[in-house]
């Protein structure tokens, strides 16, 4: 829809259908520029749309106001596999409400402040932001154990050099590398 809001919203073969904004949140429903979906098991592409669900995502805050995406969950048939698969999306863990740059920006604020500071500023309950905490926390403790020689991005996550790195910078980079 508008060039410039993909362009922000920054995630692959996605456009921004429409933004309302609601009591200091703001709305934006995606769309998806493919009609088609690589199969999770055996990576064949399939464009048998067999249903479309929608989910509610939050993710880093535009203009300090607290945003959220309006993900369409496409799930697809696959020939090969003769099955149903959801479709995998790059910016968001399955089952999970929140994209994976906002987890990643929970997790850092949380090593730079308080649960309880975080919870007053994102407005979400303190359950929440521990519950993202917890689940970056297994992810990078796995995601450090398979990269055994070192790299940049084992460095970034380590918790010893993120206190040296404005967050918000810190916070793009992470995303960025995540695709
Ligand atoms: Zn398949």
């Amino acid at each position: 829809m508008d060039i410039h809001l993909d362009t922000l919203l920054n995630f692959p073969d996605v456009t921004v259908e429409s933004c309302t904004q609601e009591v200091g949140n703001v709305f934006l429903k995606l769309h998806f520029l493919k009609d088609s979906s690589v199969c999770p098991h055996c990576n064949q592409l399939s464009d048998n749309l067999h249903q479309t669900r929608s989910t509610l995502l939050r993710d880093l805050s535009i203009f300090g106001q607290a945003t959220y995406l309006k993900v369409p969950r496409r799930q697809f048939y696959c020939q090969q596999c003769k099955t149903h698969f959801t479709e995998v999306l790059s910016f968001m863990e399955s089952g999970r409400q929140y994209t994976r740059r906002y987890e990643e920006y929970i997790y850092q604020q949380v090593q730079l402040s308080t649960i309880q500071q975080v919870s007053r500023v994102e407005e979400l309950t303190f359950d929440r932001v521990e519950g993202i905490f917890n689940h970056q926390y297994q992810l990078k403790k796995k995601t450090r154990g398979a990269a055994s020689n070192g790299s940049g991005l084992t460095k970034s996550v380590n918790g010893k050099d993120i206190s040296s790195l404005p967050p918000l910078s810190a916070t793009l980079k992470l995303g960025n590398s995540l695709k």
